[in-house]
Parts: C-alpha cells; structure tokens; sequence
C-alpha cells in the first residue's frame, strides 16, 4: 500500500521555492536538509559499470613562467580539440529578441530555437533535428540576419564559440596578457587577457580567459571575436567548460547577450541567448551505428508459473514494449536524461496526486526528463516525460502537480498512444530525424477530458489549496505566449499554447488573485535554467541547488527569460562527483 511521502514532500518544497530566485520577506524557517530525503531512494544501477570512455592527458610538469604557462594551455587547448573530435553532441540554442518595456526593462519581443547534433571533427556540420517546415521557417528568420550579419550563424551558429580558436590558437595569431589569479567556483584560475596579432585576419578571438592551476585548461572564455567585415557581426560571448572526464574540461555553456537600452542609442539588434551542449558520450548518430544501437528487447515473463496471456494482459505487455522502446530510443538520441534524482522529485508528485485520488494504475507511472528547453509534457504508455526547460519555470511544487496531473489524467482515463512503437522497425531511424518518427499528440477531444480530469485529481490532492499559485502561473503564461512562440512549440507533445493563447487547464487559468508584477512576493514563473541541471557527458539531470536571492524589484523576476550562466566549478571527483566513478556515471552522486 502507497502512502504520501511526507519526508520527500517536504524537502521538494524546499527544492520547488528557494531555486533560483524568491521572494524578500521572512524565509521559511526549520527547512528540512534537501540532501538527507534526495539520497534515500537512489535507483540502484543494475547496469555494470561502463567502461571509461577518455583516457586522461599525461600530467604536466610544474611552469614556473607565466610563458610556460601559456605554452601549456595552448597545448592543452589543442588536446582538447583532438579529443572532442569525434564527438557529435547535441546543441541547443535558445535566444530571446529584447524590446524596452518601462516598467520591466528589457523584455522577449519573439524568440528563436535551434537543437541539433554538432560534429566536433575539423569539417564542422549540425545536422538539425527539427522538422523540415521548421529549418524553413528558421532559414527565412535567419535570412534576413544573414544579410545584415554573416557570420554569426554560419557554420554552426552560436556553438561554434566552444573553442577561442579552431584552427590558429597560437603565439603566431596572438598575444597572451597575464591579468591575475582568481577563483571561478572551487578551482584556482590564472586569467588571461588575449589579443590577436595584427595581421592575424579576421575573427579571432578578443577577451578573456581562465586557465585552471593544476592541468591549465582553460575553463571559460569571454569576449567576441575581433575584426568583422562590412557585412558580418560577432556576437559577444561567455563560454564555460565543466571538468566531467579526468583531465578535461568540455564546453558546455554559453551565453550571449547583445544590446544597448540606454537613452538615444537606436537598437541594431537586441537579444539575450543561452546555448547548452549535452550528450557527448552519445553513440554517432550515423546509420550504420543505429543498427547495432537498437537493441530488440524481449518480453519478460515474470509470473512464478507458466500462464497464458490473457487477451487484456497482452494488450499491457505490447504497451508496455512500445513504451520501453519509445523511452529508450530518445534517450539514446540524447532526448531524455537516463533515470535519476529529479525523476524521483517528478514520481513523488505524481505518487501524491495517485494516493490522495485512490488511483491503482496496473503499472506504475513513472517519469522522465526531455532535456529540452521548449516548455512540453508528453506521455507515452505510463511514462510521463516533462522537459526540462518546463521544470525550470514552475514556481511551486502546485504548479509542478498540475502539470503532471494531466498526464496522469491521460493515463487514468485509458488514453494511451504510442503502442504502434511496439514494433521495433519504428525505432530504426537516425537521432537528428527523431522528432519526423515520433509524436505523441492527443486529439482536442482527450485534451479537454484530460483537462477536466486533471483538474478534479488536483481538487482532491495536497495541492487543493495552492492552486491560485497555478492560476497565477498560467495568467504569466498567457502575458508571455504571444512572444514566446518557439518556447512554446512542442516537438513531441501537445502544446501549453497556440496561436498566443494558454489553452492547457484552462479552468485554473482564473484561479488566484490578479497577477501583479509590482508585488515582490508574487513568483507567478521563475527564468530558464534555475531548476534543472544536465551533465554534459552523460545526460543525467539533478536539482540545482541554490541559496534564496531576494527579489528587489519587478525587473527580478524575470518570468521565462534567458539569464546568463555561472555554474559552480568544481575539478572532477571534487565536491559533485564520486572520486573513483568511471566519466560515464560522473553524475551518479547528488551535492553539489
Ligand atoms: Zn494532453
């Protein structure tokens, strides 16, 4: 028999308020320690343990110059090129275009998504993983950018910054100021200033960079990149680099910003853009590698004796099948973050809405992380999938519930899709081409029932008396979707808007009070990226972990927007990862 985790509730509420920004004002008080409810259910990985998949780089003999220094994260730098060039992450850029609102200050006019998988090897390429009519679309937005601005999207966009310099990062293209020594999280960094030649050619790399004291990588780079012709514009940029292999340091954050408010200067060009690489220990997605990637599973018989299946049985078990297929086919296309703690955050919800509601599903629901930014929920047989960016702006634990409680709505009322993915043949198709071969979709009509449903499983649930917070989210939802159309385009889910108007649970949409950006301690939705955090080697996604910020005007609260980036270094088996861990399962340990 289920009973409601209140140990687990009550340290999610923790982990759903204080995230990324809260409200001035008394704390809550006697909060319990996140981290003493979040490792009581750690899955148990029945896997055995992965290989290491990068040899760590000989270690280096001691500099005593700053010239030797420079030498060494030149080289370093190199290395680090070489090893990523097999590699084919996932990159995805997200960028909100700016316009002055008097009140908020710079507010998202229209944005702008771009996901695909970059090749890392010299010929530099990003196959795309969105539709056709999309690229389309996307190619006539670009166009008129790349009249006016070359190079910013060309060859790859926003992810071609992971790198200072591909090809010429040397003493012969550039020259090397010491600044200072200066900690960047728990790592010792040296900094230094980096300008290039004066013949050195166009788009080299001008700013700043930190170079770790122990191997002397560099660990985040800022700036731009210096003499743009008449016709092309560099974005400036700040790029950081997380320890996840012995030795190395990858890229995987940066953020762009461009853009002058202040009075009289007329805006060229205005925006605010976060783009995150992930999935670097995914398989190529060529074909050849698809092939013997899938993996055909066989149903299991687990009853103790020999029985036939029913005709009922039957059907759940082929549900079932589709459901693992589905499940694992997006996490090998580098889609879903593999099992881990935030799932448990998302079942522990889900456990209260079944518990509070008498619900006894035949199979467990379970949930999983897309590891997309566009705000989607989707479910395939009894999985729930919520993507991350979807986390990230939910205000509240409420919120988060009633989200899921139209999944599980789905779910209750027998509205299962997918089961055509039973068949293993519908799994074999290249990862950039996986939003062409899967969807997940209901009709209008299972919409509205799902809707109706959710709404009387939160009335009878621990979140009864907090759904003016939901109400307030979806009036911030409705103020903002008319601008934020590529946040709110699914891929594989229906979508929370259309047309700039929230249709998902609508019922609440009157709930609470009126929405009111003056009033401090109103967080009707937080910005991206406050919640959930993904390793870039292999995918698992955690909590973040975050003091309380109080908020000290309207202009911090940010509903839905792109803030820049400053995740906490760490040296790898420092702190966040387990010393003796293969690079593959880095992530296994919770803390930060
Ligand atoms: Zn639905």
């Amino acid at each position: 028999m289920r009973t409601w985790n209140w140990m687990t509730t009550a340290a999610l509420l923790v982990a759903m308020s204080a995230a990324a920004q809260q409200a001035g004002g008394p704390q809550p008080s006697a909060q319990p320690a996140a981290n003493d409810a979040t490792q009581t259910a750690q899955p148990q990985a029945s896997a055995p343990a992965p290989q290491p998949t990068q040899a760590p780089p000989p270690p280096v003999a001691t500099p005593t110059t700053m010239d030797q220094v420079v030498n060494l994260f030149i080289e370093r730098e190199h290395g680090l090129i070489k090893m990523l060039a097999n590699r084919t992450p996932v990159v995805e850029t997200y960028l909100q275009n700016l316009t002055a609102d008097p009140q908020l200050g710079p507010v998202p006019s229209d944005d702008r998504y771009f996901l695909g998988r970059m090749d890392m090897g010299e010929t530099a390429d990003r196959t795309d993983y969105l539709k056709e009519q999309e690229k389309t679309m996307q190619n006539r937005l670009l166009g008129g950018f790349q009249k006016l601005y070359k190079v910013q999207y060309q060859p790859m966009g926003f992810s071609w910054m992971v790198y200072a310099d591909r090809t010429d990062f040397d003493r012969a293209h550039y020259d090397f100021h010491y600044v200072r020594r200066e900690f960047l999280g728990d790592v010792r960094c040296l900094v230094f200033d980096i300008t290039p030649k004066k013949d050195a050619g166009r788009g080299r790399f001008l700013g700043r960079i930190w170079v770790e004291d122990q191997d002397f990588n560099i660990v985040r780079l800022n700036g731009t990149y210096s003499r743009a012709g008449r016709n092309t514009f560099f974005f400036h940029m700040d790029s950081w680099r997380l320890n996840l292999v012995p030795g190395y340091w990858v890229p995987s954050y940066i953020y762009s910003e461009e853009g002058d408010f202040s009075a009289g200067v007329k805006n060229r060009l205005a925006f605010k853009a976060q783009t995150r690489i992930w999935g670097y220990d995914l398989k190529k997605g060529g074909e050849a590698d698809e092939l013997t990637q899938i993996r055909v599973d066989s149903v299991k018989d687990e009853s103790p004796t020999a029985q036939d299946a029913s005709p009922l049985q039957a059907e759940r078990v082929w549900q079932q099948q589709a459901e693992d297929n589905v499940i694992e086919r997006l996490t090998g296309a580098g889609l879903v973050a593999p099992e881990g703690d935030v799932d448990r955050i998302l079942q522990t919800v889900v456990n209260n809405l079944e518990v509070t509601n008498n619900i006894d599903l035949p199979r467990p629901v379970r949930t999983r992380v897309l590891l997309t930014a566009p705000l989607e929920t989707f479910s395939v047989g009894n999985t729930i999938v919520i993507s991350r960016g979807l986390v990230d702006v939910l205000p509240d634990e409420a919120s988060l519930a009633a989200v899921l409680s139209h999944e599980l709505a789905h779910n209750v009322l027998g509205h299962n899709l997918g089961s055509k993915y039973a068949f293993n043949d519908r799994m074999l198709f290249s990862d950039d081409s996986t939003y062409q071969n899967l969807g997940f979709k209901h009709i209008p009509e299972e919409e509205q029932a799902a809707d109706k449903k959710a709404v009387d499983l939160l009335k009878n649930s621990p979140y009864a008396q907090k759904l003016d917070n939901v109400g307030l989210f979806l009036k911030m939802l409705q103020i903002r979707a008319g601008q934020l159309n590529a946040l709110l385009t699914t891929h594989l889910g229906n979508p929370l808007a259309e047309a700039g108007a929230v249709n998902r649970l609508s019922a609440l949409a009157t709930q609470g009070p009126a929405l009111d950006m003056n009033k401090l301690d109103q967080i009707a939705a937080l910005p991206l990226g406050g919640r959930v955090k993904i390793n870039p080697w292999d995918d698992k996604a955690e909590m973040v972990k975050t003091a309380p910020v109080a908020i000290t005007s309207a202009r911090d609260k940010m509903p839905f927007e792109v803030t820049p980036f400053f995740p906490r270094l760490a040296r790898f088996g420092a702190g966040n990862q387990a010393p003796t861990a293969a690079p593959t399962n880095v992530a296994s340990n919770t803390g930060n």
